[in-house]
């Protein structure tokens, strides 16, 4: 069986986590935290990064930090993960929902504009499988209205727009090291705060309310409750297995976007029976964390998911639109989003990991152009 995803192991994560268990301090806010933090810091020039138990944890301190509150409205694609509209409906902010674009299932940044009110607090952009969104466009329709911008960049490890890594473009960036991610550590993720007015608040945030952090570093002679808390720092077991990682990033994309290239070349000919292979803007690079095809029907994705289980190859679809789920749907009362629910329908991605080789690449390939006759 060809998985749709391994969890990459650079093979010195038991070393690392061995480490951390001889000194016996296994909590949170420690040097290897820190090490992890810094390397991100260094790497890509975000201002302040901590780590998190998770994205989805980064977008409910990012929510909290943005005051977000009952009666305020946030935009954000209704073509998302649930967690980038759960950690704003928790503070009680009511969800607008745009469409997708017509040739890629990130926001379509030229309907913001028409769904910005007097209540709207943010804009929340998710840059679909680490592929930037217009953020001049955005910046431009932010700066109009006074909006704050988050980015849930969960995919977006090394992916950039123009020169700027994606992350940082925003007043917050959040991002995932799911095992289905890029790099990983099982659970976990981290926020830059791109933001200089929100840091203080940030590090008390994330630890339960205190400022523990400033009495580690010696700035005061006790800790308190000093503000609003979330325990939201990972042990350092967890940011063992996670530095590894991060040292490995460069061969990881490498081989990644080498696999990726391999499938839009050898794809190509779906493109005469009208199925959309992913495209990259001028300003976006490619960070290789996805390669997904749009079938013409939600029957014909069935048949192709169908056809690739019988060739024992795993193909996955993708999210359902949050603004026709269980949970929302009667309380949606926008327009509708065609585009968000063709790709809900018709959108597949194919087995994309560090260790996928290249032949099991072509069997994947071999088998998607048999089921189009090609
Ligand atoms: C993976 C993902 C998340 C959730 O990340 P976790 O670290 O599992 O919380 C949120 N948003 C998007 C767009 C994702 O791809």
């Amino acid at each position: 069986m060809i998985p749709f995803n391994k969890p990459y192991y650079s093979g010195k994560e038991i070393g690392s986590i061995s480490g951390v268990m001889e000194t016996k301090v296994l909590t949170g806010d420690t040097a290897m935290l820190r090490k992890c933090e810094t390397f991100l810091e260094k790497k890509y020039g975000f201002p302040k990064v901590f780590l998190t138990n998770s994205c989805t944890m980064a977008l409910e301190m990012a929510a909290v930090l943005l005051n977000i509150a009952e009666g305020d409205e946030v935009i954000m694609p209704a073509y998302t993960y649930v967690s980038t509209a759960n950690a704003f409906a928790l503070r009680g902010a009511s969800i607008v929902f745009a469409d997708s674009k017509s040739d890629h299932p990130g926001i379509d940044e030229s309907k913001i504009e028409k769904l910005v009110t007097e209540k709207t607090k943010a804009i929340v952009l998710v840059h679909y499988a680490g592929i930037a969104c217009n953020m001049k466009l955005v910046k431009e329709i932010a700066a109009r209205h006074k909006l704050m911008v988050i980015e849930d960049a969960a995919q977006c490890i090394d992916a950039y727009y123009n020169d700027s890594p994606l992350g940082s473009l925003g007043d917050i960036g959040c991002f995932s090291f799911h095992e289905t991610k890029n790099i990983h550590c099982g659970e976990g993720g981290f926020i830059s705060i791109n933001n200089p007015k929100l840091v203080e608040r940030a590090e008390i945030l994330r630890n339960k309310g205190t400022n523990r952090s400033a009495f580690l570093r010696g700035e005061v002679n006790r800790y308190e409750w000093t503000g609003l808390g979330f325990s939201s720092i990972p042990t350092s077991l967890t940011a063992a297995f996670l530095l590894p990682q991060l040292k490995s990033i460069d061969p990881v994309q490498k081989r990644r976007n080498m696999l990726w290239e391999k499938y839009k070349k050898a794809l190509s000919p779906l493109a005469k029976k009208d199925i959309l292979l992913p495209g990259i803007p001028a300003y976006a690079s490619n960070n290789a964390h996805m390669f997904y095809l749009v079938c013409r029907s939600g029957d014909e994705r069935a048949a192709l998911i169908k056809h690739l289980k019988e060739k024992n190859i795993q193909a996955v679809f993708h999210y359902q639109s949050l603004h026709r789920s269980p949970y929302f749907k009667n309380k949606y009362k926008g327009a509708g989003l065609p585009y968000a629910d063709r790709f809900s329908e018709c959108l597949v991605r194919l087995p994309l990991f560090y260790d996928l080789s290249n032949k099991e690449l072509e069997q994947v390939c071999r088998q998607v152009l048999d089921f189009f006759n090609l």
